[in-house]
């Protein structure tokens, strides 16, 4: 199951509608145009607009649904969120296109989107319900609810709930956890077919808040967001091998939304007043905040960091399906006529934005079965655990710690071994059969008495034996020898095959050079093989020389052959034990990009410089075991020749003891022997010249060594720099933090004492204002007192006055 997040382009489409009655009427011309095959819009003719899809006047609805609308709903099965927007001035096209207007009859043809998605849903359904029906197996269950709601003056309207009056509702948008948007207070409605769905969106396009404006009778001042909940749960396929009796399922949501958005046109060219005007400003404060999230998702300059979803219920609504998780369309719709050229511009232009966003989209996969999965590759990799340790690949040392087990080398080892051995005891056992044969033949001779005349010399006949004896020894050591030269040419084929695929880009160089090195010493090594095979023939012609003159009755003595073991260490290519080293660095820094840049190329370095290292290091193992077999063989051949010589000595005692009459016999001998021994100090001189070659490589070694000493160097004072530079990021970033507090600080001193004076002028104010008024009132008693005398009042009035005052 794919569980992987990948991004999506938001898709633009484009419809423009033909010309409507009054437009015909009023004789509009078209002013848009479209070439066929080429998703470009033309206004007038110097104004292209290109898009995903264009779909030109007289396109059938069928056709804008198959092209942009059809892979969404099928990916509502998968558990991908959707959303189409309809777009566009009033009276373009936005409700015609979407469907969700109220002319929905009989006409299939003139279907909008909604109708046609809701019949593909229901469709797909029983299509999936049918077929696993026919294999056999357990169908999923789909549940579908569907909400209808309006946004009218940033309020939200449930269109189901049919009686709304004004006023607020109780409906609020939440977030998840996961970032998804939902609504809660909504009447969600469980539809389980294509007619119940339509009677409901039917139902709720009557409850629409319509008005009408100059532009379209039937037009909303609206926006109509119709959405359907997918659930699907089915049954998880099982594993042919591990049929369980209950299988685990998995339930996959998708939530798909319609949204019929309000006209997008200016104010003006509506002609609305008042409240129209209030529900205007409000429609377009909804777009408005629509096309600022559009733009700070689609501006890929500059990370903008805020995009204003909480401008608006709208965007807040739509928030995961604007750079959320949701595979989104765009529909803009225009009007063809030239009267409506600049809102057409307008949209167009709009339209263009949307086309950078991007989203990411992930299926909505419950958590469960999330879970499973990821507890059953967890299983999965601990049954493999569990069987390397029961094989004993795996042990737990006393501390507690796994390492791989020496023995499980060991084991290894032996095995490849024991390979070879099998190998050559096949070896063995043809040369065997030979030799019976061969055997059978001699004795067949003898008995015929060929060449063994009755009264002749016991001791001639037992040298003879005794050099038939070797021959065969010789013989079965060539079979031998070839046997095992075959198996070392195949070994070093191997070898410098692997030599070849060595993927350390690093060490080209120093890589390029060893293996010719390499080449060199393991060509010397074939020669030399070869070389002894050659030895070997050699011997055994002599031999039969020997046995030539034998026949014509003289010559005795022993031979025996050492035999040389060549045995060949398979080498162990180490892998790398990469310390990486681990890149942290804190993100807190604002003007780390240039100390960043720096660390990036020495983290690079350092890296190289490792893998360079690591090269050198393998290089040097392959020499220590190239030097290892180098002595071996020496040894042995030393060892070799002492035993010959030996082995001469004593025939030579042997002989002056027994018969000192045989003077020539002993001196042929000893001729065979000298020749024999000189053969082999040749053979020692190839390989000390060999094992000069050897030392020369391993000056080489002490010169790799030097290097790699410095190349450590360079590592540790690099790795040094590096935290040297991390530190100082992280100093500079302290800095501008207490930079930054000591302003804050600063500034909230001021902030406080600014308060202060505020409070001291009111305070002042009020007591101004007290001071004024009393000095009024006193001002007007000073003038009612002032008017008295005058006035010429009446006594009655006077009185009352005098009384007020206080005089009387
Ligand atoms: P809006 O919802 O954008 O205000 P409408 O969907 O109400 O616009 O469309 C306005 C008029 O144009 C309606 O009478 C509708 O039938 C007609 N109309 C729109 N698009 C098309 C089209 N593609 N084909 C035919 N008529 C259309
Ligand atoms: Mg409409």
């Amino acid at each position: 199951m794919d569980n992987e997040a990948y991004f999506y382009i938001a898709k633009t489409a484009f419809e423009i509608r033909p010309q409507i009655a009054r437009e015909l009427i009023e004789m509009c011309r078209v002013c848009t145009s479209v070439q066929p095959g080429d998703p470009q819009v033309w206004l007038g003719s110097d104004k292209g607009f290109t898009y995903d899809y264009v779909f030109d006047i007289g396109t059938q609805q069928n056709e804008v649904y198959a092209n942009c609308v059809e892979t969404l709903v099928e990916g509502c099965f998968s558990g991908y969120n959707a959303t189409v927007l309809a777009y566009g001035q009033t009276g373009s096209g936005k409700t015609y296109t979407m469907g969700t207007g109220l002319e929905i009859d009989n006409d299939f043809e003139g279907y909008g989107i909604i109708p046609r998605a809701v019949d593909h849903l229901f469709n797909g359904i029983n299509e999936r319900i049918g077929t696993a029906k026919e294999n056999g197996t357990t169908p999923p269950k789909f549940t579908v609810s569907a909400h209808f709601m309006e946004l009218y003056n940033e309020e939200i309207i449930d269109l189901f709930e049919g009686n709304y009056s004004g006023g607020r509702t109780g409906i609020r948008i939440h977030e998840d956890c996961g970032g998804g948007i939902y609504v809660s207070g909504i009447t969600s409605r469980t539809v389980s077919s294509m007619e119940e769905t339509m009677a409901c969106l039917r139902g709720g396009a009557l409850s629409r808040t319509t008005a009408s404006t100059n532009m379209n009778a039937q037009s909303s001042r609206s926006h109509a967001i119709f959405t359907l909940l997918v659930s699907q749960t089915r049954i998880l396929e099982q594993d042919p091998d591990n049929i369980q009796e209950n299988p685990e399922s998995e339930t996959l949501t998708a939530k798909f939304h319609f949204v019929d958005l309000a006209g997008s046109e200016r104010l003006k060219r509506t002609g609305a007043t008042g409240e129209r005007a209030k529900e205007g400003i409000s429609i377009n404060c909804g777009l408005l905040a629509l096309g600022n999230v559009i733009s700070a998702l689609g501006d890929s300059s500059k990370k903008v960091s805020h995009v204003p979803y909480r401008d608006s219920k709208l965007t807040r609504l739509l928030q995961d399906s604007l750079g959320g998780n949701s595979r989104t369309l765009m529909i803009a719709c225009i009007s063809p006529s030239d009267t409506d050229f600049m809102e057409t511009l307008n949209t167009l232009k709009y339209a263009n934005r949307a086309r950078n966003i991007r989203n990411r989209v992930t299926v909505n996969q419950d958590k469960t079965s999330k879970t499973i999965q990821l507890l059953r590759q967890e299983i999965q990799q601990l049954q493999i655990e569990l069987l390397e340790y029961q094989q004993g690949k795996r042990v737990v040392g006393e501390d507690g710690t796994v390492a791989v087990n020496d023995m499980f080398h060991e084991n290894q080892m032996l095995f490849g071994e024991s390979n070879n051995l099998r190998t050559r005891v096949k070896a063995l056992q043809e040369t065997i059969d030979m030799l019976t044969a061969k055997n059978t033949q001699l004795l067949a001779a003898q008995a015929t008495g060929q060449w063994m005349q009755a009264g002749e010399d016991s001791d001639i006949s037992s040298v003879v034996e005794g050099y038939l004896k070797e021959i065969e020894e010789l013989r079965a050591k060539l079979m031998e020898s070839e046997n095992l030269c075959a198996q070392l040419r195949k070994q070093l084929n191997n070898r410098t095959n692997r030599f070849s695929v060595s993927p350390m880009h690093g060490v080209t160089m120093t890589g390029s050079m060893y293996e010719s090195k390499m080449e060199e010493s393991t060509q010397s090594f074939a020669e030399l093989i070869e070389e002894a095979k050659k030895d070997l023939t050699k011997d055994l012609e002599a031999v039969e020389e020997k046995k030539k003159k034998l026949f014509d009755g003289e010559g005795s003595g022993d031979e025996e052959n050492e035999e040389d073991n060549e045995r060949n260490d398979e080498e162990d290519v180490d892998g790398n034990e990469g310390d990486d080293d681990a890149d942290s660095s804190d993100e807190s820094g604002e003007d780390k990009e240039n100390y960043s840049e720096e660390l990036a190329d020495i983290t690079s370095e350092i890296s190289i410089k490792q893998k360079l290292i690591e090269g050198l290091e393998q290089s040097q193992r392959r020499l220590e075991t190239m030097k290892q077999q180098y002595e071996d063989k020496l040894n042995t051949l030393m060892t070799r020749i002492r035993a010959t010589q030996d082995e001469r000595d004593k025939v030579l005692t042997n002989i002056k003891q027994g018969k000192n009459n045989d003077n020539d016999r002993s001196k042929t001998i000893k001729a065979e022997y000298e020749k024999k021994i000189t053969t082999m100090q040749q053979e020692l001189k190839k390989l000390q010249a060999a094992q000069k070659e050897h030392a020369r490589l391993m000056r080489e070694r002490t010169q790799h060594e030097r290097q790699l000493r410095t190349l450590k160097g360079d590592l540790n004072e690099m790795k040094k720099t590096k935290v040297k530079l991390m530190n100082k990021m992280k100093e500079d970033n302290n800095q501008a933090k207490h930079e930054q507090m000591r302003r804050n600080k600063e500034i909230a001193q001021l902030r406080k004492a600014s308060r202060k004076q505020e409070t001291t002028i009111r305070n002042l104010e009020a007591e101004n204002r007290l001071k004024n008024q009393v000095l009024k009132r006193k001002t007007e008693e000073l003038a009612v007192l002032k008017k008295v005398p005058k006035s010429g009042l009446s006594n009655k009035a006077a009185g009352r006055l005098r009384k007020k005052v206080g005089i009387g």
